[in-house]
């Protein structure tokens, strides 16, 4: 369970909260969906098997570095895992090439514990396209920048795995994110220049990228807006589910099975992580039984206490079952 320091000092005068637009991001943004464009139509077109399969390998491999990696594992400890576990899903993260997981962490967990209000930078509640594309394209405001370097990040500074590659990112970025996927496809099975830089560069780049920013604006996708009539009598039902709704995700962050896309407990990376976990190479995996969600309202309703309170104190009395992870549910 990862906490987060409390940031500023209630006698400290405010500070600007006003964002600068980040000019190279824009650029870069404009570039790579023009250019992916042209990969789109040679993806359909032109290019050898190989390259599609290695494409789509390559790909989904960095969107599993990100999901069971960046954000289930390293954002929030939803479960533990072995040495050469993490060292593949570093490397795994280094293919999606969105900066270092370091980065991407802080980043996140500045986004869970200032969730919804002005200093979230992903802020739903300005809507799909600010909270996935616009907000890339400004600057953290300095008032963000602040709450941003208050997060606590001493369990991922204690991991050398994570220590190494934020060090180490860009020449890791350059061979294993650029050089060697482009080379594949004209040394190996000769495809053209324009197929491995377009389709393997460009458009692979382009997806993982979106698929990545949906890891902090899938709610504006598959969360409910307030009032939302979905089922007619009340929402509650979603948290005893724990289906369809990523709200739960903002209030039980280190539940290993919530999935980034809008499922629970039914999606690849959680597949994925229960396998590793049959292995032996994750352990302690985090998940919150459906009769302690149910506890966890009553005593929310009975005491008058924050949901989220009661869910954390009704989890420290939960007993999971051995190998829970082998049942679905
Ligand atoms: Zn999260």
């Amino acid at each position: 369970m990862v906490e987060v320091k409390e940031a500023v000092p209630e006698n400290e005068e405010p500070i600007s909260r006003s964002r600068e637009a980040n000019w190279p991001a824009v650029l870069f943004f404009i570039h790579i969906h023009l250019l992916s464009l042209y990969g789109l139509w040679l993806l359909i077109f032109e290019v050898k098997l190989l390259t599609l399969l290695f494409f789509f390998t390559l790909t989904s491999v960095a969107i599993l570095g990100m999901t069971t990696g960046a954000h289930r594992l390293w954002a929030h400890g939803a479960y533990k895992a072995s040495t050469g576990l993490r060292v593949t899903l570093m490397l795994f993260q280094t293919l999606a090439g969105v900066g270092s997981i370091y980065d991407w962490v802080q980043y996140h967990r500045l986004h869970h514990a200032h969730f919804a209000t002005e200093d979230d930078p992903y802020d739903y509640n300005k809507g799909f396209v600010y909270a996935h594309f616009l907000t890339r394209l400004r600057k953290l405001s300095p008032q963000q920048e602040k709450l941003k370097s208050a997060i606590d990040m001493s369990d991922l500074e204690n991991d050398s795995i994570v220590m190494f590659q934020k060090k180490a990112y860009w020449f890791l970025y350059a061979i294993l994110f650029a050089l060697l996927p482009l080379n594949a496809p004209l040394e190996y099975w000769d495809d053209t220049v324009l197929s491995s830089v377009f389709v393997v560069g460009f458009l692979r780049y382009l997806i993982v990228l979106h698929a990545s920013w949906l890891i902090d604006s899938a709610i504006s996708v598959w969360g409910l807006r307030p009032g939302e009539k979905s089922p007619p009598d009340s929402n509650t039902v979603f948290i005893l589910t724990k289906t369809f709704w990523p709200h739960y995700h903002y209030l039980v962050p280190y539940d290993y099975k919530s999935g980034e896309y809008g499922t629970y407990d039914c999606g690849c990376s959680s597949a994925f992580i229960r396998v590793w976990a049959a292995l032996g190479l994750a352990t302690n995996l985090q998940t919150v039984e459906t009769h302690t969600i149910q506890k966890a309202l009553a005593d929310a309703a009975r005491t008058q206490k924050d949901l989220k309170t009661c869910i954390d104190e009704a989890v420290v009395n939960q007993k999971l079952p051995e190998e829970h992870y082998l049942k679905r549910g």
